[in-house]
């Protein structure tokens, strides 16, 4: 168990079993890829240590760039509306495969594939490590997933609680006690 701020977080999810779960991802995308080199690109903050052991396996050529989530200043809403930033690559013809650390409601999704309708690629696919699919409320297509995970609060590999547990190499569950309410 470790606590991060306020909360308890119990293990949950090895770094082993982290490794396969990417190791499978590779395998079935660089077999997908037959001779395209893709261009991954990694949503930050929570994708960096995804996207770095993911390129190291891959074991054909190929691109990586990053992209992050950024909230519109100044817009006054209750809606978390945000935007893409970091997008300078020509992706004309080119096959992306975005890198997610999690895919929760789908939210930063619907705002990647609105950024991505006005590029020229030849595909669009989408790979993430952690997907929640009861939290899921999108109906674009997920191409390939890592670990499914119950609609609960985790930290660890990338992901953070208020900015800590970025850097644990596996993942944590939150620990829900009667007195402690939803975080997410
Ligand atoms: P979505 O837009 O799909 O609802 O959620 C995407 C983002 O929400 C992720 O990139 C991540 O930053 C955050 N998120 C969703 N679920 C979790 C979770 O269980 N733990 C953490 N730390 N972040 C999460």
């Amino acid at each position: 168990m470790i606590k991060l701020h306020d909360k308890y977080f119990k293990p949950f999810i090895s770094a082993a079993k982290i490794d396969d779960a990417i190791s499978k991802m590779v395998e079935d995308i660089a077999n997908d890829m037959g001779d395209e080199i893709p261009v991954f690109i990694g949503i930050l903050n929570g994708s960096f240590m995804l996207t770095s052991d993911f390129v190291k396996k891959y074991p054909k050529p190929c691109e990586v760039t990053f992209i992050k989530l950024a909230s519109y200043e100044g817009v006054k809403s209750t809606e978390d509306i945000q935007r893409l930033i970091g997008l300078t690559q020509d992706l004309t013809g080119r096959t992306v495969v975005i890198l997610e650390d999690i895919i929760d409601t789908g939210n930063t999704l619907a705002e990647v594939h609105r950024i991505f309708k006005n590029e020229k690629v030849k595909s669009l696919k989408i790979a993430t490590l952690f997907y929640k699919p009861e939290a899921y409320k999108k109906d674009f297509k997920l191409h390939y997933i890592g670990i499914e995970i119950p609609n609960k609060f985790i930290v660890g590999y990338g992901l953070d609680y208020d900015n800590l547990g970025r850097d644990l190499p596996e993942v944590y569950q939150i620990k829900e006690t009667q007195h402690m309410t939803n975080l997410v």
